[in-house]
C-alpha cells in the first residue's frame, strides 16, 4: 500500500496549491486526478472564459469604438477556430506548469477516481493509498434542473468545447458565469439572449451596479427576459431548441445553455464509508479550519460551497497545509471581504458589503453612501457611450469604508488594490488623502463627495 503525509483527491486549484504548499515543508505529498489537471478554473472556467472576454473586447473595439479611433478595417471577419486553437494552446501551456511545481515540492500526481474505504485509506485503479491527512477537492459540476428536455440543452463546458459558434444562443440563469457567457457570445456575433427567474440577474451584487450593467445590455442589443422560469425543452429540428416558459411563452434558439448554479462534486466518494458528511445544501461540512466532521480529512474550495472562487479554494488550501505542515496553529481561511470582478460588458469589480448588506449589518442610519456615474472616457469619443458607475459604503462616524463596487472600463484591473486597502480597515479620509491619478476611471474613488 502506498503511504503519505497528506493526499488531495481531485486536482484542480485547491488540491495543487493545498498539495504544493505542503511539499514545500517537506511533507510527503500526492494528488489524485480523474481528470485534466488544473481542474475547472484551468480547463473549462476562468481561463478559457478570461480569453473569449479578451476576443470579445477586441471584437467591440473593432466595431464600436475602433472607427471614432479612426481605425477602419476592410477585413471584418472573425475566426473562432483561431481563437480556440491560441486558447487551447495557451492552456496546454499552463498546465504544463504543474510538472515543474510538483518536481519542486516533491508532489506525486496519482491518476484515476478516488473513493473512500475508511477514514485514512482511498482507493484508486484498485490500488489502495494510505494517508495521516485526506484533503477533499473535488469541486463542483453545473446543475441541470430537472425538466422535461432539460438534456437538449449544454453547460459552460460544452461552450469551451465548441469547435464552431452557433447562430443562436439561450443562456438560462441568472449568476455570473450566465452574465459573463451572454455577453461574450453576444460581442462575438452569436444572436444571444440571457433569462432570469427573477426580475434582475446577479442578485447578489450591489442593485446600483447591477441597473448600470441592464442599461448597458439593452443599449448594446443583448436581450435580458425577466421572471421566465423555463419549464420544457424540446427539439423543433435539427438545428432548433424551443423553450417553454411557466407565463406561456416560449423561445427557440439553436442552443440552450443552462447557468443555473453549481452542485458539489460527491458522488461516488464513499463519503459514508469515512463518516464526512454534508451541510444542509448537499456541500461537504466544514469548520473554519477546513475540517470536516472527521478528524485528519479536510475539504475546500467549491465542494464545500464557500465562496466558489480559484482564489479561495487556492488560499484555503495554502493556509491548511501552513497549518498542519509548518507549525501555524491557529492559521485559518479568512472568507470575508473577499474581491470578485464579473466579466461582464463592461466588468464588475467589488469588495465588501452592497448597500443592503451594509444597511442589514449597521444600520441605514449609520452607513454613508457616495456614488458617480459617468460615461467612460475611452467611449466618450464615440457615440457608444458606455457607462461608468461607482459606488463607496463606509460605516460608522469614522467612516470606515465596508463596500466598493465598480462598473466600467477597466474596473477589473482596478479592484485588487483597493482590496487591500479595505482589508486594512481605511476609511473614506485615507481615500479622500490619497492623490488621484489623472485620468483615469479609478481617480473617482478618491475623488468622491
Ligand atoms: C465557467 C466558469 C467560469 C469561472 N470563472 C472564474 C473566474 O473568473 N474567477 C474565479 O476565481 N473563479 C472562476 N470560476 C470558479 C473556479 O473555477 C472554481 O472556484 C475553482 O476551480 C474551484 O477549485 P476546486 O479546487 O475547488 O475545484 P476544481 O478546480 O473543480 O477541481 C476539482 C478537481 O477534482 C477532480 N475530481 C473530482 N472528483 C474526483 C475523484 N473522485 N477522484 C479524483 N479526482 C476527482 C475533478 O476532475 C477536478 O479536476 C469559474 C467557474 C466556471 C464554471
Amino acid at each position: 500500500m502506498k503511504e503519505y503525509d497528506i493526499i488531495s483527491i481531485g486536482g484542480g486549484s485547491g488540491g495543487i496549491a493545498t498539495m504544493n504548499r505542503a511539499g514545500e515543508h517537506g511533507a510527503k505529498a500526492a494528488v489524485i486526478e480523474e481528470n485534466l489537471l488544473g481542474g475547472t478554473c484551468v480547463n473549462k472556467g476562468c481561463v478559457p472564459k478570461k480569453i473569449m472576454w479578451y476576443g470579445a473586447q477586441i471584437a467591440e473595439a473593432i466595431h464600436q469604438y475602433g472607427p471614432y479611433y479612426g481605425f477602419t478595417s476592410e477585413n471584418h471577419q472573425f475566426d473562432f477556430k483561431t481563437l480556440r486553437k491560441n486558447r487551447e494552446a495557451y492552456i496546454d501551456r499552463a498546465r504544463s506548469s504543474y510538472d515543474g511545481s510538483f518536481k519542486r515540492n516533491g508532489v506525486e500526481l496519482i491518476e484515476g477516481r478516488a473513493r473512500f474505504v475508511d477514514k485514512q485509506t482511498v482507493e484508486v485503479n484498485g490500488e489502495l493509498i494510505r494517508a495521516k491527512h485526506i484533503v477533499i477537492a473535488t469541486g463542483a459540476h453545473a446543475h441541470i434542473p430537472d425538466i422535461p428536455g432539460a438534456e437538449l440543452g449544454g453547460t459552460s463546458d460544452d461552450v469551451f468545447a465548441w469547435e464552431n459558434l452557433p447562430t443562436s444562443v439561450a443562456i438560462l440563469g441568472a449568476g455570473y458565469i450566465a452574465v459573463e457567457l451572454a455577453g461574450v457570445l453576444h460581442s462575438l456575433g452569436v444572436k444571444t439572449n440571457l433569462f432570469v427567474r427573477k426580475n434582475r440577474p446577479l442578485r447578489n451584487f450591489d442593485t446600483y451596479l447591477v441597473d448600470g450593467l441592464v442599461e448597458e445590455m439593452e443599449k448594446t442589443g443583448l436581450p435580458l427576459q425577466t421572471h421566465k422560469v423555463p419549464v420544457k425543452l424540446e427539439k423543433i429540428n435539427n438545428d432548433t431548441i424551443r423553450i417553454d416558459f411557466e407565463d406561456g411563452s416560449s423561445h427557440t434558439a439553436e442552443t440552450v445553455i443552462w447557468a443555473t448554479g453549481r452542485k458539489p462534486n460527491v458522488q461516488g466518494l464513499n463519503l459514508d464509508l469515512a463518516g464526512v458528511t454534508l451541510n444542509k445544501q448537499g456541500f461537504i461540512a466544514v469548520d473554519e479550519y477546513q475540517n470536516t466532521a472527521v478528524p485528519g480529512i479536510y475539504a475546500l474550495g467549491d465542494v464545500t460551497g464557500e465562496k466558489e472562487l480559484t482564489p479561495v479554494a487556492i488560499k484555503a488550501g495554502r493556509i491548511l497545509a501552513e497549518r498542519l505542515f509548518n507549525g501555524k496553529t491557529g492559521a485559518k481561511m479568512d472568507y470575508t471581504t473577499i474581491p470578485t470582478v464579473v466579466f461582464s460588458h463592461p466588468a464588475i469589480g467589488t469588495v465588501g458589503l452592497t448597500e443592503d448588506e451594509a444597511i442589514a449589518r449597521y444600520g441605514k442610519d449609520n452607513i454613508k453612501i457616495y456614488t458617480s456615474s459617468f460615461a467612460s472616457m475611452y467611449s466618450a469619443v464615440t457615440s457608444h457611450r458606455q457607462l461608468a458607475k461607482f459606488k463607496l459604503i463606509t460605516a460608522g462616524l469614522e467612516e470606515k469604508v465596508v463596500g466598493l463596487h465598480g462598473l466600467g472600463y477597466g474596473v477589473d484591473e482596478m479592484i485588487q488594490g483597493f482590496a487591500v486597502a479595505i482589508k486594512m480597515g481605511a476609511t473614506k479620509e485615507d481615500f479622500d488623502a490619497t492623490v488621484a491619478i489623472h485620468p483615469t476611471g479609478s481617480e473617482e474613488f478618491v475623488t468622491m463627495r
